[in-house]
This record gives C-alpha cells, sequence and structure tokens, in this order.
C-alpha cells in the first residue's frame, strides 16, 4: 500500500539500490540520486569505442547475495564466469551479470525514481524533515534519508548535519579504504588468452579478459586490476602514465599466450581508472540498530558498515530500509 512519506537514498550502489528495493517495496516514495554518470557506484562498466570493460567489482559469487534478495540468484541476466574456474574452496562458481557488471544494480533498483549527475554537497535537517542541496539545486523536503557513499563521503556529508547523527559521523570517521587502480586496454583483434590470470606480477593483483565474460564484443580487451600496494604508492602519478606502466607490465603476463610486445603496444584504447575507494580496510563495526540516528530518521548504508564486498553492501542496505521504516512507523 501507498504511503505518504518521502525517502531519500543517496548513492545509486549496490546499498542505495537494495534499500530502495525494499522501502519502494513497502510502499515509501523513494528517490535516489547518484553524482556517477551511471547507476552502480563501484559495480562499473565503462562503454567506449566498441568495448565493454567492467572495472568496478569484475565478479562476484551466489552466496553474496543476501536471503532477502535470493530471487535475483536466478535470474537471466546473472551467468556463471568463467565456467571452468570454481574458484571457492566449495566450488561455488563466480556469477557476472550480463550485458554489464552494472546491470545488477540496474536491475535492482528498475521502477525506481534514479538521477544520476547529481552531488550531493549539504543535508540539512528542520521541523523533522530533510532538504539536500547540490549547488545548482535543492531537493526535499524528505521524511528520511539514507546515505550510502563511502565512510569517508558520508562523514562530509554528516558534518554538516551536527547535532544530527554525532554517532554515525563517529562512526563513518573511522572508516579506511584501500584505493587501486584499473587500467582499461583494448585491441582491434580478438586472440585467445585466459580469462583470469592472478598476481602475474607485483604491479598487478589480477587481469581479467573481458572477451571470455559472456555478451561482450568479440574484441581482445583486458582490465588489469593494480595491486593495492603499487596503487597506494603510485596514487598522485598521472593517469597516463599509470596506464603506460602496467600496459608494459601486462607483456609480461600475455607473452605465453601469443602477444607480441609489437601488438600489445599499440593498443585501440588504453586509460586507467583510479578508484580511491576501493576496497574496504577499516569497518565501522556498526550493528544493524546502530545504522539509524537515535534523534531522526537519518540512516547509512554501505560496504563500510560491518562486512565488505557485494555481500556487506546489500546486507546493509537492506537492513538500513529496515530501521527506516521501524522508525517511520513509530513516529
Ligand atoms: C576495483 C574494484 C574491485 C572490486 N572487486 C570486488 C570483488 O571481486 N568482489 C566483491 O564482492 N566486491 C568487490 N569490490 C567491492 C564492491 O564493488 C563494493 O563493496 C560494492 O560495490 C559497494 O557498494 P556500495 O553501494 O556500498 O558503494 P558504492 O558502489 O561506492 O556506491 C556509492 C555511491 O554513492 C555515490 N555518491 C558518493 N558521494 C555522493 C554524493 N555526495 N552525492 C551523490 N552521490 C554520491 C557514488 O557515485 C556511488 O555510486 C571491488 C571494488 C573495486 C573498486
Amino acid at each position: 500500500m501507498a504511503k505518504k512519506e518521502k525517502i531519500l537514498i543517496i548513492g545509486s550502489g549496490l546499498s542505495g539500490m537494495s534499500a530502495g528495493r525494499v522501502l519502494s517495496a513497502s510502499g515509501y516514495q523513494v528517490t535516489i540520486l547518484d553524482k556517477g554518470f551511471r547507476c552502480g557506484g563501484r559495480f562499473a562498466t565503462r562503454r567506449i569505442d566498441a568495448f565493454s570493460f567492467d572495472h568496478g567489482t569484475p565478479y562476484f559469487y551466489p552466496s553474496q547475495i543476501p536471503e532477502a534478495l535470493k530471487d535475483m540468484r536466478t535470474e537471466s541476466f546473472l551467468k556463471n564466469w568463467p565456467e571452468d574456474v570454481p574458484e571457492k574452496d566449495e566450488g561455488e562458481a563466480a556469477l557476472v551479470s550480463l550485458p554489464a557488471m552494472r546491470s545488477f544494480p540496474e536491475a535492482l533498483g528498475r521502477g525506481l525514481d534514479i538521477q544520476q549527475n547529481v552531488q550531493i554537497k549539504k543535508l540539512s535537517f528542520d521541523d523533522d524533515m530533510f532538504i539536500a542541496e547540490s549547488g545548482d539545486a535543492s531537493y526535499g523536503p524528505y521524511d528520511a534519508v539514507l546515505l550510502t557513499a563511502p565512510g569517508p563521503q558520508t562523514a562530509d556529508l554528516i558534518e554538516g548535519l551536527q547535532p544530527i547523527g554525532a554517532d554515525l559521523l563517529k562512526a563513518a570517521r573511522k572508516v579506511t579504504y584501500t584505493p587501486q587502480f584499473s587500467v582499461l586496454v583494448g585491441y582491434d583483434f580478438l586472440r585467445d588468452a585466459p580469462a583470469l590470470i592472478h598476481n602475474p606480477t607485483p604491479k598487478i593483483a589480477k587481469i581479467v579478459n573481458q572477451a571470455k565474460k559472456p555478451e561482450r564484443p568479440d574484441k581482445s580487451a583486458f582490465v588489469a586490476f593494480c595491486s593495492p600496494e603499487w596503487s597506494f604508492e603510485n596514487l598522485d602519478r598521472p593517469k597516463e602514465e599509470v596506464a603506460q606502466i602496467i600496459l608494459e607490465d601486462m607483456q609480461k603476463a600475455l607473452s605465453p599466450h601469443g602477444f607480441t610486445s609489437e601488438m600489445l603496444n599499440n593498443p585501440a584504447y588504453l586509460a586507467a581508472h583510479s578508484w580511491r575507494y576501493a576496497r574496504l580496510e577499516t569497518s565501522a563495526g556498526l550493528s544493524p540498530e546502530a545504522q539509524i540516528d537515535t534523534t531522526s530518521a537519518l540512516a547509512v548504508a554501505g560496504d563500510w558498515i560491518m562486512l565488505p564486498d557485494t555481500h556487506g553492501a546489500l546486507t546493509s542496505g537492506i537492513e538500513a530500509a529496515r530501521q527506516i521504516e521501524t522508525k517511520l512507523s513509530r513516529s
């Protein structure tokens, strides 16, 4: 049944989308605002020049989808990949989404009011209602707000609301992430190479072959995920330089598969993406009940709440949605 309360969610990543799905199913009026060009946050895909690069999460596992969303595990846009390399000890095959990794958050948010390219810079709270401001426009009023940006970015938004959300601010300020570079390399030819190459050099943690993923363009294309150590040491290096260094390093991994240096040195597309908040290092350690402010309907979610990765992001979104529902039903 439709409810009158309006809820704003900041962030269209997995945590924001899972919360939005739950709250919308309960009848609330949900708006999601996100600063990115496309939805999905770190479930990211760059499509350019006939290439498709999943430069955020490359794949995940069915067991990372929580029970509350288990109907999604069998959706046809999720496919096992790579079919021949089960990576987890228990032999669980990995999943990718079709036609791109961001198709998974897109599916979670289907039917919701989602606006991209909106960066919220300020929140205010007056007369029990929240207003959000982007600099160009003002959004609201809202009965509840859920913040799902990585901990340090969420803390910056809560700061301006003080004394509202003091405990959430303290928790979010504790959170740290490791940065990571993803280097995207695409060629105008197709040549066979392994689906995944793990730890080929000290600079590269993993190379993921995009052409081996189902429903991706038939051209040789790779995403090299740099090691956290190398990414950290080189964070201030210009991205063009990072791309070139990693391209040279990739030759060691790909030459045994028939890629000559002449082939590799002339990519049709080469770019580095820098993730400042890539993988969680220190979590806030918040229980579900502590994801909501004690005095207002301000809540937080994200992979920084308790558990890292896909599972933590989805679970925290669902828990935050439940906490908001409980708070609004009491007011
Ligand atoms: C390179 C890389 C590899 C990874 N590999 C794996 C893996 O193999 N397995 C795995 O499980 N996980 C992996 N992860 C982690 C996984 O992607 C994240 O844990 C998960 O996607 C986090 O979702 P989230 O919703 O918490 O945050 P995010 O996806 O970061 O979403 C937050 C959203 O908030 C938006 N935002 C921020 N500030 C504002 C603002 N002021 N106004 C409006 N919008 C704002 C951002 O644009 C973003 O869309 C990887 C991440 C990276 C970067």
